[in-house]
């Protein structure tokens, strides 16, 4: 359970969210609290489905962000912390995933919208049609943006 927060206004889900037991059933389960996560369960939300967010790390109130450049730039305060944040990698699907450091990558509600530069420069043209200029990338997903 969470401790009341102390600005109500910055943490109005942790007090006011529906809660749902593990027996109710619902209609979308969204697997991540990031940018892509946490706008899709908010677009589901307001358009009135059941949704439930599911989010492997911490939910920060207020006060554990720091107002320090320092610590959170410099010292990767978010990110960086293996035991907290743990990375696995393998190279194929037989092979068994082991811990291994990655750069800037951190958990929590939010996703890394949480700690990441904010700088979004104006897409070209060909920025949304990449999949049809340069090809399908095996084993990805790489597709046109539906839109210009
Ligand atoms: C340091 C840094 C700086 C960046 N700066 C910029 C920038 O300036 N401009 C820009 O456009 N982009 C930037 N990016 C990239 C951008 O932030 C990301 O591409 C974007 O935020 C990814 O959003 P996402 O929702 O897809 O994934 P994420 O934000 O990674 O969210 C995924 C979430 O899912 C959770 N999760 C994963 N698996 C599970 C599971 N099994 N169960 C429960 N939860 C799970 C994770 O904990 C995480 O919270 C930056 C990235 C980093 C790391």
């Amino acid at each position: 359970m969470h401790e009341p927060h102390p600005h109500p206004a910055l943490a109005p889900l942790q007090q006011t969210g529906p809660r749902y037991r593990p027996e109710d059933e619902v209609d979308f389960v969204v697997v991540g609290s990031g940018a892509t996560g946490g706008v899709v369960a908010k677009e589901l939300a307001t358009a009135g489905f059941k949704v439930v967010v599911l989010e492997q790390g911490p939910w920060r109130t207020e006060k554990q962000f720091p107002h320090d450049e320092l610590k959170v730039f410099q010292e990767s305060f978010f990110t960086n912390n293996w035991k907290d944040s743990p990375n696995t990698f393998r190279k194929t699907e037989r092979d068994k995933a082991e811990v291994k450091p990655s750069i800037m990558y951190g958990r929590g509600v939010g996703g890394t919208s949480v700690h990441f530069s904010a700088n979004y420069w104006r897409f070209k043209d060909v920025d949304f049609k990449e999949a049809s200029l340069k090809g399908k990338l095996a084993g990805t997903g790489l597709a046109d943006w539906p839109i210009t």
